[in-house]
């Protein structure tokens, strides 16, 4: 199928490693121009070449901190004078398992600015212009537990709540404009990221890791359909898809495998 994403300016933000990377890896494999972020140049400019090898597709570095606003307004500059973006995808994401009693205000603050004012501030610069262009979109990877909120990663579960609102704010700002807003809810889906969770998960249960993952599904997420972790794979084509299709806008596509009992 042709999802006509040849040559679109993409920027994966958070990509990285986890699912960010496979995400640019899946948008070069259409033939998009595609950005990867993270916050050390050295790594992104790394993850670039590789890329860029592995597709034979055209990979840049945009190193920055988006939790840093002037850092976040120096890539969007040069992003525009490089072109501008089509596709925005909002990944960085941050989580860790904490008792809700220990999450400070700054804790509380730095979940915001990473998950949640990132996203905005990037959608403020970048929204409009797509607007002006009238091609766009623009995806916020939020989480299951945005829906199914977790006990044991409050702060978290809010800023992915947040996420899903802000998603389908910004879409009712596109009535009538080949621009769309939407959001993609994963599941359980092993990166690097929750090989760490599951360390600290572990430590906090007292068992080994090996035990914890063992019996992982049907202990902790007995309603998925999976009773497996999504692939990061299986979290980028339906990302991809759904950029693909100016119908689908305003929706929260969620890739959970079944986890959520609900219609
Ligand atoms: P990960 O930790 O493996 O990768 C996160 C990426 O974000 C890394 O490239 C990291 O360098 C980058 N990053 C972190 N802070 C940044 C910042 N301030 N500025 C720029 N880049 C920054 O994460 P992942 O597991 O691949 O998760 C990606 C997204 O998917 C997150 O938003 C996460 O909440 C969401 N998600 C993940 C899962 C899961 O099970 N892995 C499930 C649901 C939702």
């Amino acid at each position: 199928m042709d999802l006509q994403l040849k040559d679109k300016r993409v920027l994966v933000t958070g990509s990285t490693g986890g699912i960010g990377k496979t995400l640019a890896e899946h948008y070069l494999r259409e033939g998009a121009v595609v950005y990867i972020n993270g916050r050390s140049e050295e790594r992104c400019e790394a993850i670039a070449q590789e890329l860029a090898q592995a597709t034979a597709g055209d990979a840049r570095a945009a190193a920055a901190d988006l939790s840093d606003g002037p850092q976040t307004e120096a890539l969007v500059a040069r992003l525009e004078q490089e072109g501008g973006i089509d596709i925005l995808i909002n990944n960085t994401g941050i989580f860790e398992v904490k008792a809700f009693e220990q999450i400070s205000d700054d804790e509380w603050m730095h979940y915001f600015n990473v998950n949640i004012l990132s996203a905005v501030r990037l959608s403020r610069a970048l929204l409009p212009k797509m607007l002006e262009r009238d091609f766009g979109r623009i995806v916020n990877i939020s989480s299951e537990c945005a829906i199914k909120p977790l006990g044991q990663m409050v702060h978290y579960s809010v800023t992915k709540t947040a996420l899903l609102s802000l998603s389908r704010a910004l879409a009712e700002l596109t009535k009538g404009k080949n621009v769309t807003v939407n959001s993609v809810l994963p599941g359980p889906t092993w990166t690097e990221g929750v090989e760490n969770y599951f360390d600290t998960l572990a430590e906090k249960e007292g068992k080994p890791v090996e035990a914890l993952m063992e019996n992982y599904f049907a202990d902790h997420e007995p309603t998925s359909l999976l009773q497996r972790f999504v692939s990061t794979d299986e979290v980028a084509s339906a990302t991809v898809y759904l950029t693909s299709n100016r119908a689908m806008n305003g929706q929260g596509l969620r890739v959970e495998g079944g986890i959520i009992r609900a219609l």
